[in-house]
């Protein structure tokens, strides 16, 4: 074959928490490790991370990892896999602790100790008064942990290819896989990446939805490659939308806002969370949070000309407790929205915010699916670890500050398996031209300019459709006219118009690659949406409006190949403690 190739021992892909940490194992056990991302490392999404980290350290409060677990189940609404939710809570101790060393510079408490806020979701003694649990670095946690690092994998000599953008897994006749097809995005030059293990960390697909927290980058790349090699994804009905998001912007506020003492309001100034979740306040779960204001927004009590948002109110909190803790949140105000927090309420609404689905792995990283024959195999060099991944540790709803957790937990443990992987298989398999094939075939789709309309157009309709068709209240009716509007949709992006001019050339055909791995994401998302009859965390259904253990306490997988579903158990049982039993979820 004439393509260019290179070897690795190790092919990550995806530069933000998730692939760093896991490179940085691997780096420092001497294994050669590339870490392909599409943009410059440190503009990965992980970057935007505000509100922090969670681990029981209790610098501020009372606090035990089996709290956290408990609360982590709960919060999942007894979806999450309890043996991976009780390795992630107890590894988060030791977990922050390694950040400490490595240099994050966390905000501290006058004792000098990591300073920690009170997030949603969080209780002292299984479900007792609220916790402080979330680690921070003023409101820019994410910012110092990429950071901290990307400096550090520098310095262990991780091999960096900036600017490559991913097409396709290498896959071999027996499933094994062999690497990724990578484009140089400044040249348009294809390259092999061979490696004895590929590790997928591409972060989430907010970019499927018309108003998100999400940067444009966030496109479900890993998610598709996993899709089209015959892996199901797990769970995708389940996408969070986080409360507090700009009103008709989508910019993420903080739920630390609400941690420091924040809180929502309705046109009649009334504090109406009271009504929603009369224990935890605004402080509730962020599916919890959701529903209020859009219940607060659909039955007439929004605020503003078009009474479409509600607000939220900082003002009491004093400039000194804005400026020093929620610094970034007061400059998105000033620039988006030309107020001052420390003097004027917020205008919010729910916002597209993370993917609690993905790529379905074990506890080590190692990417799971149903298998030829017995129920689930481990997918041969292929691992997933981030938001791309689905463990699963926050099942139907996740916690806040819990995702930066499973990203550094899980990246590390991947990290450690494939060490592991690389000690017991140290040769290559062969790389035949078969398993180049499919990859190049799919670059030769948009090689060309077309006359069609353009990807932007294409991509704002699939955008509106999933905000239409599949957002926080969902029925039967609206999801299948959305699945047959999506099928319609799909066939539209063979057709779409490469703009002409020579320089922009590559990053319209890598959009036009992002558009389709959107639409196949989307697809996964509305398909599981249909299929899931009950409401459960973050997937709320109006026609379905109970949670439903009887039927529905199980995992959906979708199928790329006949948009087919599937579904496994639930792994109830912890490693070490008592389980805890699904109950009603109240805050
Ligand atoms: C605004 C915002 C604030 C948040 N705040 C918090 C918080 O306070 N606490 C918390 O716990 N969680 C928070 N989250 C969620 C959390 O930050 C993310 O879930 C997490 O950082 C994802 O990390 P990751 O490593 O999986 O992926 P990312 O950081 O998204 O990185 C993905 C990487 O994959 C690469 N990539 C993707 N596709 C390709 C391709 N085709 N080819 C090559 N490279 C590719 C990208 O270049 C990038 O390097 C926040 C999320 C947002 C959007």
């Amino acid at each position: 074959m004439s393509l260019p190739k290179r070897r690795f021992d190790s092919l990550i892909i995806g530069a933000g928490g998730a692939g760093l940490n896991a490179a940085l194992r691997l780096s420092a056990a001497d294994a050669r490790v590339a870490v392909v991302s599409k943009v410059f490392p440190t503009r990965s999404h992980t970057v935007a991370a505000q509100g922090g980290v969670n681990a029981a350290l209790a610098n501020v409060l009372p606090d035990d990892w089996h709290w956290h677990m408990f609360d982590t189940v709960k919060g999942s609404d007894y979806l999450g896999d309890q043996d991976a939710i009780e390795y992630m809570c107890r590894e988060a101790i030791p977990t922050v602790y390694e950040l400490e060393h490595a240099g994050v510079p966390f905000s501290r408490l006058d004792n000098g100790r990591i300073y920690q806020r009170a997030f949603g979701g969080m209780s002292q003694n299984f479900g007792g008064d609220q916790a402080a649990r979330t680690c921070a670095a003023a409101d820019r946690t994410g910012h110092a942990i990429l950071h901290t690092l990307y400096q550090q994998n520098l310095r262990a000599r991780t091999h960096f290819f900036d600017e490559f953008f991913a097409i396709d897994l290498l896959r071999d006749e027996e499933g094994a896989i062999l690497g990724a097809l990578v484009l140089e995005i400044e040249t348009g030059a294809p390259l092999v990446i061979e490696a004895k293990t590929t590790l997928l960390a591409t972060g989430g697909y907010g970019q499927v939805f018309r108003t998100t927290t999400n940067a444009f980058i966030n496109t479900g790349d890993g998610m598709a490659m996993a899709l089209r090699a015959g892996v199901p994804l797990q769970d995708m009905e389940f996408f969070q939308f986080h409360p507090t998001g700009v009103a008709g912007k989508g910019m993420l506020i903080t739920e630390g806002a609400r941690g420091e003492g924040g809180y929502l309001m309705n046109v009649r100034g009334e504090r109406f969370m009271e009504r929603y979740a009369p224990k935890a306040l605004d402080l509730a779960s962020r599916d919890v949070v959701s529903r209020a204001i859009a219940t607060e927004v659909r039955e007439g009590r929004g605020c503003g000309e078009e009474g479409d948002h509600v607000l939220l109110k900082l003002d009491h909190l004093g400039r000194d407790v804005v400026g020093r803790r929620l610094p970034g949140i007061s400059e998105i105000c000033r620039t988006f929205l030309g107020i001052d927090p420390a003097e004027e309420p917020i205008p919010v609404f729910p916002t597209a915010h993370y993917a609690m689905g993905g790529i379905p792995t074990d506890r080590l990283g190692r990417v799971v699916a149903p298998a030829r024959h017995g129920p689930e195999e481990v997918v041969p060099g292929l691992y997933a670890a981030g938001e791309c991944a689905c463990v699963s540790v926050h099942g139907a709803n996740r916690l806040g500050g819990n995702s930066l957790l499973d990203i550094l937990v899980f990246g590390r443990a991947a990290g450690n398996d494939i060490i592991q992987f690389l000690k017991e298989k140290p040769n290559h398999r062969p790389l035949p031209d078969s398993a180049v094939e499919p990859a190049l075939a799919r670059l030769a789709r948009w090689d060309r300019k077309g006359e069609g309309e353009t990807v932007h157009a294409v991509k704002a309709d699939l955008r509106k459709l999933m905000e239409d068709h599949c957002g926080v209240f969902r029925t039967e009716a609206v999801m299948a006219e959305g699945v047959d509007k999506l099928k319609a949709l799909r066939e539209r992006i063979d057709g779409v118009r490469l703009r002409d001019h020579s320089q922009t050339f590559n990053t319209a055909r890598i959009e036009a690659l992002e558009l389709d791995n959107l639409v196949d994401v989307g697809m996964a998302t509305l398909m599981s949406a249909l299929y899931r009859q009950e409401s459960r965390g973050a997937h709320s259904r109006v026609d379905f409006p109970k949670r439903d253990d009887a039927n529905w306490m199980k995992h959906s997988l979708y199928f790329r190949e006949g948009d087919r579903m599937d579904f496994k158990p639930v792994r109830t049982k912890p490693l070490t403690v008592e389980s805890f039993p699904p109950k009603e979820r109240v805050y």
